[in-house]
């Protein structure tokens, strides 16, 4: 029998309605790339939203269509987030750090229709202009007076300004797609995950429940996590549900930046990969007699790759900021496991408080969590044994944009993540290691299967391995180790610019180590989990 509840569908409209509605005067407040700090707030921003949404479909955007935005963190990239996806079209917001090349790939897989770009990437959509091809109208997320000389483009406001500040949204079924984000954390040309308005309103909740971010109408937000990487981490979505006011740092993440935004929109929480926050911290250092007493920061969520120990510390006996450690993919919407305290750690010691924070956080309401051996029986989870850690759940993706990758999910729905990881009977989870060949420096992925792809071109190597190593600035840093063919003698220089020529800059190891062989499985693979074990104590010469 089926019971008698209405059966509404969730949209991403319904959150911006209600933030208009309830919420009219909480502020969203914008540094913009033209300079100046723009104020508005939900009532005044859902009104442009409705604008954009009707100029959209006055374009010809049909539901389905795909957009992209090429964006900082603004409240103009904020409008797209509910005005495309209201109006049932999907928006693409790509990675401007990317290599051109993946920027032309993913706007091409995805055949966006139309461009918006802020104006410092102007330079950067002029080269690609020619390569893509489905874009049909390219928009410059600025005025009529701001308009980069560099590329043809019309102005996001003179679009806006003849369109009325009201809509009908139109009501389809909830699984329709609403935003398509690209990872690169995989092998591969990027991969693109769609989600759906579904898989976003439920993943809205849990930001807002006491054990996921806690998020309210208490808080200010200070989002320095992109808007293009995984959706925000679903921010946006979420403070528009529980009337969170927005503070968008534009494109400035600079440490002294960050803090005087901070200060000044006495912002409560926050959000952003463990490098944005040693560069919070840099700024403090650098700044004698800084007066920190401004700040009403309680919460920061770190996430992306794992928060280090010492930040940890930091926030909380120098700023009394309490480190939510959270984990998540963006096949994961992101968030999965999120690191808050049980009532049974409360009385603890601060450093066993700690111990529990710097764990990669706890399996949240929506989300499963298994961890399998080689042969994908499943392991206990008693926070001894380490597996490959496998996730299923409404808000977890079922595959990739156009079926790149082939089936994905095992007979049971779950998806493999390529971390390895232990999971404890409270279900925190703690990663002990990755199985996907990618290195993560400063929250952006680097492959090594084409760092090494790169070095074997080299006419002096034979064989090459890159691994990732622990840096104290970025995380990880790529580590590349090579077996020299016989009768050759490389060195690390040569071997550096012949890659400096074939990879970008960021790419390049920060160190390079010669081998005379290179551990492999008993099917040829290299070993990568000896080598990281081999090189654990190696230091980065740079
Ligand atoms: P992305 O899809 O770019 O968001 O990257 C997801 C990956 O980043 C995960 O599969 C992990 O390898 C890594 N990652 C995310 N959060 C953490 C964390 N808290 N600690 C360590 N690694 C993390």
């Amino acid at each position: 029998m089926l019971g008698l509840m209405q059966d509404s569908p969730l949209l991403i409209s319904s959150l911006i309605e209600h933030a208009a509605r309830y919420h009219p005067h909480v502020e969203i407040v914008s540094r913009t790339c033209e300079g100046p700090v723009v104020r508005t707030n939900w009532r005044d921003l859902a009104k442009r939203v409705a604008k954009l949404a009707n100029a959209l479909r006055r374009m010809g955007i049909k539901p389905g269509d795909r957009v992209a935005s090429l964006a900082w963190n603004t409240h103009r990239h904020v409008e797209l987030y509910f005005a495309v996806s209201g109006i049932g079209a999907v928006l693409n917001t790509v990675n401007p750090r990317l290599f051109p090349e993946q920027i032309d790939y993913i706007v091409n897989h995805a055949e966006n229709r139309v461009l918006f770009f802020d104006i410092t990437f102007a330079g950067l959509v002029a080269g690609l202009r020619g390569r893509l091809s489905t874009v049909e109208r390219f928009v410059a997320l600025t005025d009529a007076d701001h308009l980069p000389a560099d590329v043809a483009a019309e102005a996001y406001e003179d679009l806006l300004s003849p369109e009325p500040g009201q809509i009908d949204w139109p009501v389809f079924d909830e699984r329709s797609a609403s935003s398509l984000c690209y990872t690169s954390g995989t092998t591969g040309n990027p991969k693109g995950v769609l989600y759906t308005h579904r898989s976003t309103i439920l993943h809205s909740f849990m930001v807002c429940t006491a054990d996921g971010f806690r998020l309210s109408s208490a808080d200010s937000v200070l989002l320095v996590v992109p808007l293009f990487h995984v959706n925000a981490w679903g921010i946006p979505y979420a403070a528009a549900m529980c009337g969170a006011k927005l503070v968008l740092p534009g494109p400035k993440l600079d440490g002294k930046s960050l803090f005087e935004l901070a200060v000044a929109e006495k912002c409560t929480f926050s959000l952003g990969v463990p490098t944005v926050w040693l560069g919070f911290f840099q700024h403090i250092d650098d700044t004698p007699g800084l007066d920190t007493s401004g700040l009403r920061l309680e919460r920061v969520v770190i996430g992306g790759s794992a928060a280090p120990r010492a930040i940890i510390e930091r926030f909380r006996r120098d700023l009394g900021v309490f480190v939510i450690h959270a984990w998540g993919m963006s096949e994961t919407s992101p968030v999965a496991t999120v690191g808050n305290l049980l009532p049974k750690h409360r009385g603890l010691p601060e450093k066993e408080q700690i111990d529990v924070q710097v764990r990669q956080g706890r399996v949240v309401y929506g989300v499963e969590l298994r961890i399998v051996d080689e042969d994908r029986n499943a392991l206990p989870q008693d926070g001894s044994v380490a597996g490959d850690l496998h996730v299923r759940g409404p808000w977890v993706t079922s595959g990739y944009f156009k079926g790149v990758g082939g089936d994905l999910l095992d007979a049971g729905g779950w998806f493999p993540t390529g971390d390895v990881a232990k999971i404890d009977s409270d279900g925190y989870v703690v990663l002990t290691d990755r199985s996907k060949d990618v290195i993560k420096s400063g929250g952006e992925w680097i492959s090594s299967i084409d760092l090494e792809n790169a070095a074997v071109a080299h006419p002096a190597v034979q064989e090459a391995a890159v691994i990732g190593l622990p840096h104290p600035k970025w995380q990880e840093r790529p580590f590349l180790i090579i077996v020299p063919k016989p009768g050759t003698a490389p060195d690390r220089d040569e071997i550096l610019d012949f890659l400096s020529a074939r990879v970008a800059k960021w790419w390049l190891p920060d160190d390079v180590a010669f081998v005379s062989e290179l551990p492999h499985t008993a099917t040829g693979k290299l070993q990568k989990t000896k080598l990281r074990e081999q090189f654990r104590d190696h230091v980065l010469s740079t």
